[in-house]
């Protein structure tokens, strides 16, 4: 029992931890705008947009942010 509490509690922990950097933004593809091999990528929750080849960004790119 304690084992799964354990689980539980580390997953949770990865939830809210693990994924900080990307939380605010819900990328969508654009595939309309996609170019050779790169997807385009809006953020949903802030508007920002990018090319990426590497899958769905890892980092916000919220412009009123700013990036440290
Ligand atoms: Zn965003």
């Amino acid at each position: 029992m304690i084992l799964v509490i354990g689980l539980v509690t580390a997953f949770v922990l990865l939830m809210i931890f693990g994924n900080r950097s990307t939380r605010p933004c819900r990328w969508r593809e654009a595939r309309s705008r996609a170019e050779d091999g790169a997807m385009f990528y809006r953020c949903a929750a802030c508007g920002a947009e990018t090319l990426n080849r590497g899958g769905l960004p890892k980092v916000c790119l919220d412009p009123t942010k700013g990036t440290p």
